[in-house]
């Protein structure tokens, strides 16, 4: 990455940065693999013309920090718990399909790195065998369409994908998880949505949205409209959040946030610690800070607002960071773990300052 003024060669361009503009190769962009920019009409009116541009910017705006940062691009052990291609297994009651490794606007600290924005050959059931996979475990009670983000599909392919999943008898639950509704939510203005809902429900199964607002200036009256109208046609809502340095890592901001969904009728369901994803690493904060940031949100809660979990996707589950206990010792709980046995078994490491993911903490 240079900021020279000569001519650019063929496979150079400039390229703007938070921390201003410079040239870079495809290759350079390749090997560190920098995610595409590109940031919707919608979200980015709601960013510049709110009071939190210099937060929100982070998510979606490209920083030169993004070359520097180490990391993993399967930071949760996806590729190992993949059945088939587009389709996960890894905890018993949970499928996981990846129907599209594209997004309406791209975040910087997306876990999936590996995927998104580009043409992805893990995204790409093919829905009639993962139907017959799906089938043949009646442990599957539900099935997460993920991504990318489902809802950049037209709802003519959701409907085909629904086609393969619904006739399925022990599905009880169809999710969406989608930042659709903060991205672009004029979206959900398309006039076949609803039907599409009513099948899900007329199937007896339960339409689940999880939205991923991060901070409370992502939610725009328009998403806040799109999110009650669609509760009225039957949808369950909840929220994924993920703890951001320099963006929300602030217990003010996320307790008004979550206070915020809860007022729109969206449970805070996941307050990610972020990954050590490679070029996205530097999102990280400390669990301690963490930690310190959690008992703030909860401080600043009502009892029925705080239904939030600060959770670690880690490669053997999902860990419920609990505390730093006075003998300098995190405290945490498996509240996901393919071995059931582990399920809710709290444990404990060594604390080390600065330490951002379980295997930062010794074992011992
Ligand atoms: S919308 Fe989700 S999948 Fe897409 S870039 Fe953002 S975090 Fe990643």
């Amino acid at each position: 990455m240079t900021s020279t003024v000569n001519p650019l060669h063929s496979t150079e361009q400039f390229m703007k940065f938070i921390e201003g503009t410079f040239v870079v190769t495809n290759d350079e962009l390749k090997v560190n693999n920098i995610t595409r920019h590109h940031v919707t009409r919608a979200y980015h009116e709601q960013i510049t013309t709110g009071s939190y541009y210099d937060q929100l910017k982070r998510i979606v705006e490209p920083s030169v920090e993004e070359f520097e940062s180490p990391g993993s691009l399967d930071t949760s052990g996806e590729y190992d718990n993949t059945v088939m291609p587009g389709l996960q297994h890894k905890y018993a009651q949970t499928a996981l399909l990846l129907v599209t490794d594209r997004c309406a606007s791209y975040c910087r600290y997306c876990f999936r790195k590996r995927i998104v924005g580009k043409d992805s050959d893990e995204a790409a059931p093919d829905f009639a065998q993962v139907a017959r996979y799906i089938g043949g475990h009646i442990e599957i009670t539900n099935v997460l369409l993920s991504g990318g983000d489902p809802f950049v599909l037209s709802t003519i392919k959701l409907n085909r994908i629904l086609d393969y999943l619904l006739p399925i008898r022990h599905l009880e639950s169809i999710r969406f998880g989608t930042k659709m509704i903060a991205f672009a939510p004029n979206r959900f203005e398309d006039s076949a949505l609803p039907a599409l809902f009513q099948r899900i429900h007329e199937a007896g199964k339960t339409a689940v949205i999880v939205t991923h607002f991060d901070h409370v200036g992502e939610i725009s009256i328009d998403a806040e409209r799109k999110v009650r109208s669609l509760r009225a046609q039957g949808v369950q809502f909840l929220n994924q959040s993920v703890l951001l340095a320099k963006v929300n890592d602030d217990p003010e901001i996320l307790a008004a946030t979550f206070a915020k969904c809860h007022q729109i009728g969206v449970r805070p369901y996941y307050l990610f610690q972020a990954r050590p994803v490679k070029g996205a690493s530097h999102f990280q904060v400390s669990l301690r800070r963490g930690l310190e940031i959690t008992r703030g949100i909860n401080q600043r809660l009502s009892g029925i607002q705080k239904t939030f979990k600060y959770i670690m996707s880690h490669y053997t589950g999902k860990i419920e960071i609990l505390d730093l206990g006075d003998d300098d010792r995190v405290y945490m709980r498996y509240h996901q773990n393919k071995a059931l046995g582990k399920v809710g078994k709290i444990f404990s490491r060594p604390h080390v300052e600065a330490a951002c993911w379980l295997d930062d903490l010794p074992e011992g």
